[in-house]
């Protein structure tokens, strides 16, 4: 593959620096190409690109439907690119091909939602006194950094690019240094389209210095931002200088509630869904399962049973179920915290170990891992591990369930298997959680707002909550009686 660029001001650019890093596939440890090492002074080049196609209105000035027909093209688009974008997507970040898939196909549809959502009626006026009519409009918010993670590369761009686009704002980009390759890709159709220059704006490298860069940045009027809650308060504070809107999608620890009264098999299938999908690499994995004691050895035996027969191997085979971690640096983590939890006196009911076997012994595979005999003081059980690593704990009664779920920082996802639909919905309600399921896991909508409680974040993803999140909110008072209001009397 040839060499990445960034994309600033309509041109594909090289660093200033001309340094590059490599991108690595993580089935097997190869170079698949290079990206350039963006600094400060690139990421101003398109923060200030960005700012002047805002001010000019090329794109905040056009009508709705012409932004629109632009988002709708680009859903075309990607669906044309699809093969390509899925192949790119498992390279670069190893999820099996039938995940890229689903992500690409998803990305096209959120395009198309914000394309059609744009287009309907927004504002609002109010009766005041006469002869004053009051109304609200929404406006673009202005030039909107963007920062996302690696899980999934294309997907968590397009929740944000496609509602800030929509809205009229424009965008400085900056994908993850360890993906990105579909994010260039999805850029280069942003030119084939035709987008104005300076409307959308990518600039690659190091988060502490290009994302530290749009961060700080007096022109950047609103920074939103998906990653590590770490990396999220140290934006929020850097962002707070210069009163930045802020929206942050951060990091889960979600609950998955399973009662004895749950349809077996299928709370089983769900759960081994929630954590290993995504090799656990999955801001909302249930990566801790709560089961009613009464039903505790049963599950535990079954879910292990099933865990041990996933079918983990290079993204690319057909036949993988779960594919390897994104990269070195992060096997490393989840392989500590694996040990972290031994010492702490957890047991291994399964995995554990990275697989070297024939084939893999290049790529950054972990075994499927199951904790049992936890304490929620645990820190396996307390912080985000982010790999295939799960612990199963008991609860007595409904209200211990309730207790544990909600005892994290977090509160971004959870779930509750029941047959008991009162009882389901009477737990859902006091989780401290912004998305949830009831007899489900994992399903995701463009309809439907996506964020966190708690230490998960601030702000909503998708729907009209996500494209609210990229519009400020004007009050506009017209007197319909022209004459002197007449306060002072000289
Ligand atoms: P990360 O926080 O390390 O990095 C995310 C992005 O922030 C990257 O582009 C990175 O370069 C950039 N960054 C790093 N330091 C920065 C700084 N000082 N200033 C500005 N930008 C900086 O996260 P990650 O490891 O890439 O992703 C995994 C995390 O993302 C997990 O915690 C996961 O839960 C979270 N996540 C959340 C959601 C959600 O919707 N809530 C979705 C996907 C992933």
């Amino acid at each position: 593959m040839a060499n990445l660029k960034m994309f600033i001001d309509g041109e594909w650019k090289e660093s200033e620096t001309l340094e590059t890093r490599p991108v690595i596939n993580p089935a097997n440890g190869e170079v698949i190409s290079y990206s350039p090492e963006g600094t400060a002074v690139d990421a101003r080049a398109a923060i200030f690109a960005a700012r002047r196609a805002f001010e000019e209105g090329v794109w905040s000035g056009i009508s709705a439907q012409e932004r629109a027909s632009y988002l709708f093209k680009i859903a075309d688009k990607i669906e044309e690119y699809a093969d390509e974008l899925t192949q790119l997507e498992t390279m670069d970040n190893g999820k099996p091909l039938r995940e890229a898939g689903f992500d690409i196909g998803d990305a096209a549809a959120c395009f198309r939602y914000y394309a059609g959502l744009i287009t309907k009626p927004d504002g609002y006026t109010y009766h005041v006194a006469d002869p004053m009519q009051a109304m609200v409009v929404r406006e673009p918010v202005g030039v909107c950094g963007l920062i996302v993670p690696w899980n999934y590369p294309l997907l968590m761009s397009v929740w944000k690019i496609a509602p800030a686009l929509a809205a009229g704002n424009t965008i400085v980009f900056k994908p993850s240094e360890v993906t990105p390759v579909t994010p260039k890709k999805l850029f280069e159709i942003f030119e084939e389209v035709g987008l104005p220059k300076g409307v959308a704006n990518m600039v690659m490298g190091a988060g502490p210095v290009v994302g530290h860069e749009i961060a700080s940045h007096p022109e950047v009027d609103m920074i939103s931002f998906t990653g590590g809650t770490k990396t999220g308060k140290h934006i929020m504070k850097t962002a707070a200088d210069t009163m930045k809107k802020v929206s942050l999608e951060l990091g889960g620890k979600s609950p998955n509630i399973i009662f004895a009264d749950a349809d077996f098999e299928t709370a089983v299938d769900y759960a081994l869904f929630g954590i290993f999908s995504g090799s656990g690499q999955v801001c909302s994995a249930g990566s801790r399962i709560l089961v009613e004691e009464s039903i505790y050895d049963k599950f535990v035996e079954r879910f292990v049973e099933r865990a041990k027969k996933i079918k983990v191997g290079a993204g690319n085979d057909p036949i993988t179920e779960m594919g390897p971690l994104v990269s070195e640096q992060h096997l490393e983590k989840i392989l500590h915290y694996i040990e972290v939890g031994l010492e702490e006196g957890a047991t291994i009911a399964c995995g554990g170990k990275r697989i070297v076997s024939k084939g893999l012994e290049k790529g950054f595979f972990v075994e499927p891992t199951v904790f049992i005999n936890v304490k929620p003081e645990m820190k396996i059980v307390q912080e985000e591990i982010f790999g295939p690593v799960v612990v199963i704990q008991k609860f007595q009664d409904e209200s211990e369930a309730v207790k544990l779920a909600n005892n994290t920082i977090y509160g971004l996802a959870g779930a509750v298997f029941s047959n008991d639909g009162a009882k389901a919905l009477r737990v859902i309600k006091k989780l401290r959680a912004g998305i949830t399921w009831v007899n489900s896991y994992h399903p995701t909508y463009n309809e439907a707002p996506w964020g966190g409680y708690k230490q998960s974040g601030i702000g909503r993803s998708l729907g009209t909550f996500g494209l609210e999140e990229f519009q400020e909110i004007k009050q506009i008072n017209i007197n319909l009686q022209v004459e002197p209001i007449g306060w002072f009397s000289n």
